[in-house]
């Protein structure tokens, strides 16, 4: 074997760019930092960014604040930590206490769940927060596309177009589309053609908490083709699990066989994620 064959053959670093900790496992059991490291030992991942979501959902979902993950998080290399900002916290306090979390890098980004909470991306309450993101070269993360049944928004509010609407808005600010839009793929495909402060991450695709079947792979892989065909590629891609809804070593194994170029694996793996959340 030759070193160029070994050097395909080397594993590719990786970043997982979408996890969560908190009261949110399987029938609602507690997942700690140690839970998820454990887990990135297993699948062979390097760095994961945890995602604080202690938002209104309307429902029982029960994840960690930003203070929590910070505190699982510290001193750790590996673990990096997002924000979240929520309608039913004080505005001022809010933005106060994002401000500092960023400043003093407890956290790289900031997540908004519109449709959980029932707002639009462009609504006014957020854009303080948004234009701080902007300055401080701090990427959002939205979810996008399918909602959990009983939450307090609507599916309307989750649609690729208002992230467009939103990037128009606000042409610095770097977003990320958590979920790739999913189901509305072609339509997100188009947004992240038409914007270059628009992203994607991969996350969330399969179904919650059970082994991903090969039915399911040939879809993913549909849908991600269409994608890249839409998109010009995958190079605005990051690699996300939403774990641990998702095993975090099955999805790796899916996203490794879409048909990505070598540079559209180190963007999609590592790069993209260091370009946004690294300042
Ligand atoms: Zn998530």
């Amino acid at each position: 074997m030759d070193l160029s064959s070994q050097e395909k053959k080397a594993p590719t670093l990786v970043i997982d760019s979408h996890v969560h900790i908190g009261a949110i496992g399987k029938d609602y059991q507690i997942v700690t930092a140690q839970d998820l490291q454990d887990s990135m030992d297993n699948a062979g991942i390097a760095i994961s960014i945890v995602v604080s979501d202690d938002f209104d959902s309307g429902d029982d979902w029960q994840g960690v604040s930003s203070d929590e993950a910070i505190k699982q998080c510290a001193n750790n290399p590996r673990l990096k930590v997002v924000g979240n900002f929520s309608l039913r916290r004080e505005a001022a306090q809010q933005e106060h206490e994002i401000c500092q979390q960023i400043e003093t890098k407890a956290i790289c980004g900031v997540k908004f769940y519109p449709g959980y909470e029932n707002y639009f991306p462009v609504d006014q309450r957020p854009q303080t927060i948004y234009k701080l993101c902007a300055t401080l070269r701090v990427p959002v993360i939205f979810h996008t596309g399918f909602l959990q049944e009983g939450t307090l928004g609507n599916q309307e509010q989750t649609h690729p177009r208002n992230i467009e609407a939103l990037a128009e808005q606000h042409p610095d600010l770097k977003i990320i589309m958590a979920h790739f839009g999913n189901p509305w793929v072609q339509e997100t495909a188009k947004a992240i053609a038409k914007h270059n402060n628009l992203y994607v991450d991969l996350s969330g695709f399969f179904t919650e908490y059970k082994t991903v079947l090969s039915t399911e792979l040939v879809e993913f892989q549909g849908a991600m083709t269409t994608f890249a065909n839409i998109a010009g590629g995958f190079s605005k891609c990051l690699f996300g699990t939403d774990w641990p809804l998702y095993s975090q070593k099955e999805y790796l194994a899916a996203v490794k066989t879409l048909p990505m170029n070598e540079r559209e694996q180190k963007l999609v793996f590592w790069e993209n994620a260091t370009l946004l959340f690294d300042r």
